[in-house]
């Protein structure tokens, strides 16, 4: 397939905007980035896209995200409004989880996919849980994203708050979800597994050694990390120590591990993050929304923290994110000359690619280069003012839109076409979820009833 008459913006480091070049991909894979003339020659009878004058470039990636939360939507969260996330955990969350049957975790999927892929969003880290739904749920959502067609890493929440039993039925979901990929050529599949915990605040000291010994080597992790102080008295009063103290005497960090949010560490945590290479992965929306502080992301990167951005179930739409990033730490330290435009490019950019590459090593994602996965998005984007590869980031922050998104393909198969999904029927999707809307919001206010 040859897409032409569009610029590419490759996401290379440095970045390059080019004119008059055409991709031409092969199989899964961009075979070819050339003078738009000699690949039209080359390849004469090669199926063709006309961009009209679109940008091309990578797809965007989300870090860190829960599919399971789509019911949220429009949710009623009965009595007083939550005074603190430990509440937000206690009265929405966790209620929530509790009610989705896996038809539910099966539909909550759909949705979030969908929009990913109307979003332009075509790689995704997400965290699932689903407590009266466990065994069997990876293999629930590993089939919505392997028919969607969208790139994305799967784990189960491990945690003791729905008890022993629970927590056990977690871990051996990670486990024989992790071996069935595994299992699997790494090249057949866009689709892979680490190892989920929700909190050390949900997690005793037995469930974390019981999870380490099952994790399967190299599989890492994927936690949430000092969201709330309460994680950090929680972990204090359990151990003796901070908590990503408490996790690095587990093993838990590493190159392969990925730590959510981050916010309330100090700097021998801080210091433990870098030095062990683990992934720290920053959602401010939902930060904002929870109003549990922002992290010292800038502290981070200097002290070469490898920070990547997420969603955290926020509608997938990275730009977003990026927007809220590039605002929020302005305002919080009250200093306009935070969290610059490139800075915020490094994480969402960068970063996100550099996680995505350690879970797919056989070819690069999130670079418009030969050999790297064609995941690919057109955006419909006519700047008023000169657009450059150094003035980019600003005309993401100020002028883009996921609405701009007109098509999306991943592994060089179309999802998106001019806006239409090919691949989910976004109506049926819409009314499937609409229907079993209000038996999950049944199961979650009955358990609010004495
Ligand atoms: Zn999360």
């Amino acid at each position: 397939m040859l897409i032409t008459n569009s610029r590419l913006v490759t996401w290379d480091e440095p970045n390059q905007i080019l004119e008059n070049q055409a991709v031409y991909i092969q199989g899964d894979k961009i075979a070819e980035i050339g003078p738009e003339r000699e690949l039209l020659d080359r390849h004469p009878g090669e199926e063709r896209i006309d961009t009209e004058g679109q940008y091309v470039m990578p797809g965007n990636i989300c870090a860190h995200t829960h599919f399971y939360g789509a019911f949220s939507r429009g949710m009623a969260i009965p009595g007083p409004v939550p005074k603190d996330f430990p509440e937000i955990l206690q009265k929405l969350w966790w209620p929530l989880d509790r009610s989705l049957r896996m038809e539910d975790v099966r539909a909550s999927a759909e949705v979030m996919v969908l929009d990913a892929i109307k979003h332009g969003t075509t790689t995704l880290i997400d965290h699932h849980a689903s407590p009266n739904a466990i065994d069997g749920s990876l293999d629930v959502i590993d089939d919505v994203v392997e028919r969607a067609g969208v790139r994305a890493v799967l784990c189960y929440e491990v945690t003791d708050r729905d008890g022993e039993g629970k927590a056990q039925a977690g871990i051996r979901e990670n486990v024989r979800f992790f071996n069935k990929i595994k299992s699997q050529p790494e090249n057949a599949s866009r689709i892979r597994a680490t190892f989920g915990l929700h909190a050390s605040l949900t997690l005793s000291d037995a469930t974390l050694e019981a999870s380490v010994q099952a994790a399967p080597s190299n599989s890492g992790f994927h936690i949430h990390v000092a969201e709330h102080e309460i994680d950090q008295y929680d972990s204090l009063a359990k151990s003796g120590v901070r908590v990503v103290d408490r996790l690095h005497r587990y093993g838990i960090l590493g190159p392969h591990s990925i730590v959510v949010h981050a916010i309330h560490v100090d700097a021998r945590e801080v210091g433990l993050l870098a030095q062990t290479g683990t992934w720290v992965t920053h959602q401010p929306r939902s930060n904002m929304n929870n109003g549990v502080g922002v992290a010292q992301v800038e502290s981070l990167l200097r002290a070469g923290v490898n920070v990547c951005l997420g969603t955290d179930g926020f509608s997938h739409t990275m730009w977003e994110e990026w927007k809220t990033t590039y605002l929020v730490h302005k305002l919080w330290h009250r200093d306009p000359r935070r969290m610059n435009g490139m800075e915020v490019t490094n994480i969402a950019v960068y970063n996100n690619a550099a996680l995505v590459g350690t879970f797919f090593r056989e070819a690069p994602v999130g670079i418009l280069m030969p050999g790297a996965y064609a995941d690919l998005i057109f955006v419909d984007y006519h700047p008023h003012t000169p657009m450059t590869a150094e003035n980019l980031p600003w005309h993401i922050i100020f002028g883009f839109h996921e609405s701009m998104v007109t098509t999306t393909m991943v592994s060089g198969k179309l999802l998106m076409v001019d806006r239409k999904v090919l691949t989910m029927d976004e109506e049926e999707i819409t009314h499937r979820a609409r229907e079993q809307a209000p038996a999950v919001w049944r199961r979650y206010e009955q358990q609010f009833r004495p």
